[in-house]
Parts: structure tokens; sequence; C-alpha cells
């Protein structure tokens, strides 16, 4: 296995408010890394980074090995290969399901449309909504505006794909097909990264999980070293408040 994200001492700051100090952590391909902890932590923040939505003050990160920090680095082409899901689902409200699947394929990726089409008709049916190709996003429930979003970060075909709380905007009966979706795409070898309250979801997809605080990580271990023997006294705080 082969590490495809790589993070080393990365420090990110707002102004004098640390946010990220220290971090180290690799995802090998095909892993599923869930990332808990408090809010504030600074976990949206690493995930941000990761993608190059924010840039950090020190330390690295590769993705496949090509650093972020390199300004011969196009973060554009990092970020066609890293796909990411966000709890707000951002979907565009005046075009149909369809459209909003296509869209990025066709402008970043260059496809012919016809292509394009072909694909998102098959990653709706992947996400099981096929019979809303046509549908505008005000007419889908948040689960299933979710799985189109799911689906648009798919069209991408990207290598890794970020999850930001991607259930913690839903109401509690659609949060299970949202982890149905994301259940299958880590049966089929992609890698994730996840940040996500859904201990159930991490205990039994995870094949390890982060514990983040105050910006630094504080423990690493696959779930049952983090849920039933976790080494730190502040993991063991945390999972009795969540748990
Ligand atoms: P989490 O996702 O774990 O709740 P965040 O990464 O969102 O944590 O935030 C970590 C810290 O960074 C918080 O103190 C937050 O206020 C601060 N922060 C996040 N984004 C910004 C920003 N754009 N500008 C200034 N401070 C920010
Ligand atoms: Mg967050």
């Amino acid at each position: 296995m082969a590490a495809v994200i790589e993070v080393s001492q990365l420090r990110k700051a707002y102004g004098a408010n640390v946010v990220l100090e220290n971090v180290s952590v690799d995802v090998q391909e095909g892993e599923v890394m869930v990332v808990i902890g408090p809010s504030g932590s600074g976990k949206s923040t690493l995930l941000r980074c990761l993608n190059g939505l924010e840039t950090a003050q020190n330390g690295d990160i590769r993705i496949e090995g090509r650093s972020l920090m390199d300004k011969a680095t196009k973060l554009t082409e990092i970020r066609t290969e890293v796909g990411m899901v966000f709890q707000q689902f951002n979907l565009f409200p005046h075009l149909t399901v369809l459209d909003n699947i296509m869209l990025s394929p066709i402008k970043v990726r260059k496809q012919d449309p016809a292509r394009a089409k072909a694909k998102a008709i098959e990653l709706l049916g992947k996400v099981g909504l096929a019979e809303k190709a046509g549908a505008y996003p005000a007419s889908l429930s948040g689960g299933q505006s979710q799985r189109v979003a799911i689906a648009r970060a798919l069209a991408m075909e990207p290598k890794i794909m970020l999850f930001d709380e991607p259930t913690s905007a839903l109401d509690p009966e659609m949060v299970g097909e949202v982890l149905a979706v994301m259940k299958q795409l880590a049966k089929e070898g992609m890698t994730m990264v996840v940040v996500t309250h859904e201990m159930g979801f991490a205990r039994e997809v995870a094949d390890r999980v982060v514990f983040m605080e105050q910006g630094g990580i504080v423990e690493i271990g696959s779930p049952s070293e983090i849920f039933e023997q976790p080494k730190q006294e502040r993991t063991r705080v945390f999972l009795s408040k969540v748990l």
C-alpha cells in the first residue's frame, strides 16, 4: 500500500489564532480514515487544507507525492483528484439534478457532453436516485440532495473523497441513506477522509480513527483501539460525552 495523502508537521493559523499545530498523518490508498473531535478542534480546516481550499503556513501536504506547498503544483489539478462533500449540499438551484452532476466534468474536465451525461446517469443509479435526473434541487429531501452532491463529486472521477460532516444537517431518518452510499464507496476501495459524529459509522467503516483536539492529533488507532482502549485520557473524556 502507498500513502496517497501525506501530512507532515502542518501548522495553520488565522492571525494569532493557531488552528492546526504539528499535525502529521498519512492516509493509505483505499483507506477510510474517520476524524472525530470537539467543535473547533480544526477538523474542517484540516480537510480544507487537504484539497487546497486553505493554505497552511508551515509543514507539508503531499497528494500522490505532489506537494501542495510547491508553487509548481496546480491546485486545480489537485482539486479534480480530491472530491469534497460538505454539510451543506450547495447544489445549483437553477439546474436539474443531472445538469448539476454534468457541469464540472464538462466545464473543468472538458468531457464530451454525451459521455458526461452517461456517467451522470450511471452515478445517479449508484446513489439510488435514477428517477430524479430531471428534478430540481428544491424538490429533493436533504438525504436525496446529499446523495446528489456525492454523485456530483464522484463525476469528476476523484482518487480521494473528503467528507465534512455530510450527515450533520440531515433529519435523523435520512442519515442512514447517505451513510449507506458512503459505505458502498468505501467497499469499492475509495480512499476517504470522513469528519463525522456518527460513531457507529466510524466503528464499522473506518480503517483508522483520528481524535483531534485544539488543533492537534491526540490519538490515532483502529476503531477498536480508539473506542475500546483509548490510550489518552482526553480521548476517553471526549468519547464519554458522545457515546
Ligand atoms: P471544527 O471543524 O473541528 O469544528 P474548524 O476547523 O472549523 O473546527 O475551526 C477551528 C478553529 O479555526 C476555530 O477556532 C475557528 O473559529 C477557526 N476558524 C476556522 N475557519 C476560520 C476562518 N476562515 N477565519 C478565522 N478563523 C477560522
Ligand atoms: Mg467543522
